[in-house]
């Protein structure tokens, strides 16, 4: 039993200072991932900031079509909000399909984001694992990997980024908005989540006490007609083995835009900007969904147990764009 000490932030500037000060300490928002964290030993901190109080809860529709999501908003109040279900049907999906009920009722968006890794060896607070203890090794590269990543890794990281929503709003080119110590910061998406490369602890670049203040989500028409797939062992509360967030818009039988992101297959949200560049402009047909896709997949890094992850990706993005597109429902209205 170690003794923590427990806080609750009543303004915003007072919770940065609180926590930047003390580098033992954390931010407490849901809790649905510190607290296991916590009860596991896996996490360490002798402080616990609460900001649940602070007047970041906001979903608001932007007067230029976009959105902004204050970070302390819950999954299921996003998930719920007329405006986001008529605008940008991909992000509710992900977040109907990212946790249970209850889980959604307490889980914020900022913490959503920030969510670690489910890698078992990371989570038993005993293995090696560079992600917890830097330097000591990766212990699933050699280890059971099913569930593993096979984009985006290194020789020090293999863990897939587990979130559903990061994934929709990656395809949606967001940007999130933090203020820490150093003043306020804007990050796109992309930057936001960094790759393991050889310092898999650092996974994304804000510093202590940095905290995220809003998600915004650049108008986007395509948006409209959009959806997230999600395949999975089982059919509910479970994670990814592959996901896919897309958005599709045809004229005359031709993509003429289309958003396209991974989920369960890599480190980070993936972007998967080799189908979107080989959509562009081509007949919207399955064929082609299958060339774009494989061209993402060229670059996959598997394992022996996480192989199958190359064609199951494959055929989800190939799987959601001919959703998408069936009757001719990928042309604007
Ligand atoms: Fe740790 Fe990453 Fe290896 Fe899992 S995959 S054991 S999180 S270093």
């Amino acid at each position: 039993m170690r003794p923590i000490t427990y806080s609750r932030a009543t303004d915003t500037a007072t919770a940065i200072a609180a926590v930047s000060a003390d580098p033992t300490s954390d931010f407490l928002a849901g809790g649905t991932t510190e607290i296991d964290l916590l009860r596991q030993n896996v996490l360490h901190p002798r402080r616990l900031v609460d900001i649940n109080d602070l007047p970041l809860t906001r979903i608001e529709a932007t007067p230029e079509g976009g959105l902004r999501i204050g970070s302390l908003a819950r999954m299921s109040e996003v998930a719920a909000a007329p405006t986001v279900r008529e605008r940008f049907p991909v992000i509710c999906q992900a977040l109907e399909l990212g946790a249970s009920a209850q889980l959604r009722h307490m889980a914020s968006m900022g913490g959503n984001l920030l969510q670690r890794v489910r890698c078992s060896y990371y989570r038993d607070a005993e293995s090696p694992c560079n992600k917890r203890e830097p330097g000591t090794g990766c212990s699933a590269i050699e280890g059971f990997n099913r569930g593993h990543a096979i984009l985006g890794t290194s020789e020090h990281c293999i863990a897939t980024h587990p979130s559903d929503v990061a994934v929709a709003l990656m395809s949606l080119d967001a940007r999130v908005h933090t203020l820490g110590p150093g003043g306020e910061r804007t990050y796109a998406f992309d930057d936001f989540f960094l790759l393991p490369g050889d310092s898999p602890h650092r996974e994304h670049p804000m510093e202590h006490g940095e905290l995220i203040t809003d998600i915004e989500v650049p108008a986007t028409p395509v948006a409209r007609h959009s959806l997230y797939l999600k395949v999975r062992d089982r059919e509910s509360y479970e994670f990814a083995l592959a996901s896919v967030a897309a958005a599709v818009s045809v004229v005359d039988g031709t993509v003429a835009d289309v958003r396209v992101a991974l989920g369960g297959v890599a480190t980070k949200p993936w972007r998967a900007r080799r189908v979107e560049d080989f959509l562009i402009g081509a007949a919207a047909v399955r064929d082609n969904f299958a060339l774009a896709a494989r061209a993402e997949l060229a670059e996959a890094r598997p394992t022996p147990m996480n192989a199958f992850k190359v064609e199951l990706a494959q055929r989800t993005v190939v799987r959601a764009l001919e959703t998408l597109t069936a009757d001719g429902s990928g042309s604007p209205e």
